[in-house]
């Protein structure tokens, strides 16, 4: 039995129409729905936003967005989703997706995107949650974003082990079971030597 029960989708306003990643968004959908989770996402009818969104809904699949009303109209609010939520502003958009999923996956996007990655990703090295987050790195898309990690750890800003809180896949349904899986063992933030001046 599936512990994830809802998962939030993190992605870009755009779409470039690669074949790969129209690929994945395909199968991210089928293993959402094939597994009964429900989609949560930003609430948009564009870019890879209404894409994955159109995919589950088309499976049958259920779609909850979570949509500020000042976005309504540059994001195009998707008009048939199975539920859609209006928030005030970002901060309460934020907010609510976290508070409906039981984790969160990562697609190619632009700056929205990898804002909402590295809060949720810091939420849960603080220890503020202990839902797992899982990148679906698309033909190496996010493979600069890991370096950069990898560059972080070398240099100690990072530590070992909260590097490796988040999943790294290619395959929708490989990181979902990895995800299925996932206990939050986060190190303490800080390193004991830190003032190394
Ligand atoms: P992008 O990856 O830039 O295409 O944006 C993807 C999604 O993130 C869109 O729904 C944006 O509205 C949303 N977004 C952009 N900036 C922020 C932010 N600061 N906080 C929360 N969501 C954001």
């Amino acid at each position: 039995m599936n512990k994830l029960k809802s998962v939030c989708v993190y992605c870009g306003s755009n779409f470039n129409g690669d074949v790969a990643l129209r690929n994945a968004i395909k199968q991210l959908a089928e293993t959402l729905v094939k597994q009964q989770i429900r989609l949560v996402y930003g609430g948009g009818s564009v870019g890879v936003m209404g894409v994955l969104a159109n995919d589950v809904l088309e499976l049958g699949g259920l779609v909850t967005g979570v949509i500020p009303q000042f976005l309504m109209d540059k994001e195009v609010g998707h008009k048939g989703v199975t539920e859609m939520i209006v928030t005030e502003n970002m901060h309460q958009r934020k907010q609510k997706m976290a508070d409906l999923s039981d984790g969160f996956v990562i697609l190619p996007g632009g700056f929205g995107t990898l804002e909402e990655f590295f809060e949720v990703l810091t939420w849960l090295q603080l220890g503020l949650h202990t839902k797992p987050i899982g990148v679906l790195n698309v033909n190496g898309f996010y493979d600069p974003l890991f370096a950069q990690m990898d560059m972080m750890v070398q240099s100690k800003f990072l530590k070992p082990a909260n590097r490796d809180l988040v999943f790294n896949e290619a395959k929708a349904e490989t990181l979902i079971d990895k995800m299925d899986d996932f206990s939050a063992i986060p190190d303490e933030v800080w390193f004991r030597e830190r003032n190394l001046s």
